[in-house]
């Protein structure tokens, strides 16, 4: 946990001392009649503060769950189109490194989730597949319907996770320690937060993975 407050620490000053230097830089006269320069500090300036944001809701996120206060706004949700909709806002991200998101099936589901915290895990899993992958990345999205519930399956073609790591990246805080993958940011929050989030819908996650032979996320959620 030691790490953890050091590693957050870096991440959250690196932002605000960026923002504060942009905002110096803008202030000087010569930037701020010269468009393109000035063009250039804002949009640093409005990446940088994105980046605080998600940081910021990962951890407050965290806290909740922690402090067992989440409560799920129950409603029906098509699930299809809910998918669909986050696949569509990720596909860009993927095409930027030359990948694609694929629709293998997509049955028409409708459930009572909580919409949101739904779409963060959708949200999750797609951000993993994009960030653990070096090259190309591809994710084949499954959604089948079942007797009372459904079956959300995730295929990338990234790194691949080793077996005695299976159960451990569900854990708060744990990130595979591979240099691959040390420029990858991350706090290892995400996976323990849709675990969480699922098991709040009295749903399954699980993971079949090796090295280099990339990842599949199942998600198993049945009505009682
Ligand atoms: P973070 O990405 O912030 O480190 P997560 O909880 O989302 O945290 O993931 C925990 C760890 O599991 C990651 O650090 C990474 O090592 C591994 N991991 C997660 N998703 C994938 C994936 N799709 N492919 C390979 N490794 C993954």
């Amino acid at each position: 946990k030691n790490d953890f407050i050091s590693n957050m620490t870096h991440e959250l000053k690196t932002p605000i001392s960026t923002i504060s230097l942009a905002c110096e830089a803008i202030k000087d006269p010569d930037v701020g009649n010269d468009e393109e320069t000035l063009n250039g500090f804002v949009s640093m300036i409005d990446q940088e503060n994105k980046r605080l944001a998600k940081l910021v809701e990962n951890v407050l996120q965290t806290a909740l769950l922690e402090k067992g206060k989440m409560n799920l706004k129950l409603t029906e949700v098509r699930l299809d189109k809910l998918v669909r909709e986050i696949i569509h806002a990720f596909q860009i991200r993927f095409q930027n490194k030359s990948g694609k998101i694929h629709i293998e099936e997509l049955d028409e589901v409708l459930m009572d989730v909580d919409r949101i915290h739904f779409g963060n895990i959708i949200y999750n899993l797609l951000d993993n597949a994009l960030k653990y992958c070096a090259v190309n990345p591809e994710v084949y999205v499954r959604l089948k319907k079942t007797t009372n519930g459904f079956n959300l399956y995730f295929k990338d073609n990234g790194i691949g996770i080793k077996k005695e790591d299976h159960k451990r990246i569900f854990e708060k805080l744990y990130r595979v320690p591979t240099g691959d993958v040390h420029n990858v940011k991350g706090f290892g929050l995400g996976l323990n937060y849709v675990d969480s989030i699922v098991k709040l819908h009295k749903g399954e996650i699980t993971v079949e993975s090796s090295v280099g032979k990339g990842s599949v996320f199942k998600i198993n959620i049945e009505n009682e």
